[in-house]
């Protein structure tokens, strides 16, 4: 099958995700940039865990369906990433609880843990865009224009948007950031969280060559 280990590791992730709550039933989606210039990108309204690799979409930068299952609802926000940021190999978007839970709320996200630092916190809250429109894509791709080191957007009243070199990465900064954010829920709840300073940030990225 065409794209075949492109699909297969695309719905790894996918799995992956659903296993630790990332993307629970259909909502959220994951996608990766194909070897001759398309993007992979998991079905509209498919249930993940009976999901399989001939159902993922194959989409050109357009978002017009090569092949497969009727993509995404949200493939613009996907291909307009891809078209504005080259360096973007894989995307993962989920609605995942804490993701949402600050999304609604519209502040940033301070450094407060190495979760969120990996992922180029502060994490900003884009501005609202409807899910399924070109203004999605065009929200954040002026963000991540700006913030180079920044991996991580919060969609308002609506989730996350990660993205990164390739599939793992893009997964591990939704992970990182969906950690991030529980934690910083639970530290709000307790008291108040102390940020990283930028001598501790400083030694982080020493030590890890980041
Ligand atoms: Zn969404």
């Amino acid at each position: 099958m065409k794209y075949q280990s492109t699909r297969e590791q695309l719905l790894d992730t996918v799995i992956k995700a659903n296993e630790v709550d990332l993307i629970r039933m259909s909502a959220g989606n994951i996608s990766t940039r194909t070897a001759d210039g398309l993007v992979a990108i998991t079905p509209s309204g498919v249930k993940y865990r009976n999901m399989s690799i001939e159902d993922i979409s194959i989409v050109d930068l357009d978002g017009n369906l090569v092949e497969g299952l009727k993509p995404s609802s949200e493939t613009p926000m996907h291909t307009a990433i891809y078209r504005n940021l080259p360096d973007v190999g894989s995307i993962c978007h989920t609605h995942s609880t804490y993701a949402i839970t600050f999304a609604m709320l519209g502040d940033e996200i301070p450094m407060v843990n190495l979760e969120l630092l990996v992922c180029g916190a502060p994490i900003p809250v884009a501005p609202w865009a409807s899910p399924g429109t070109p203004k999605a894509g065009e929200v954040t791709v002026e963000i991540f224009k700006d913030r180079p080191e920044l991996k991580v957007i919060l969609l308002r009243k609506h989730g996350l948007v990660a993205i990164g070199a390739n599939l793992d990465h893009a997964f591990d900064m939704a992970f990182n950031a969906e950690v991030g954010f529980q934690s910083y829920y639970q530290a709000l709840l307790l008291g108040k969280p102390e940020p990283i300073t930028d001598e501790q940030f400083a030694e982080v990225k020493a030590a890890y060559n980041l």
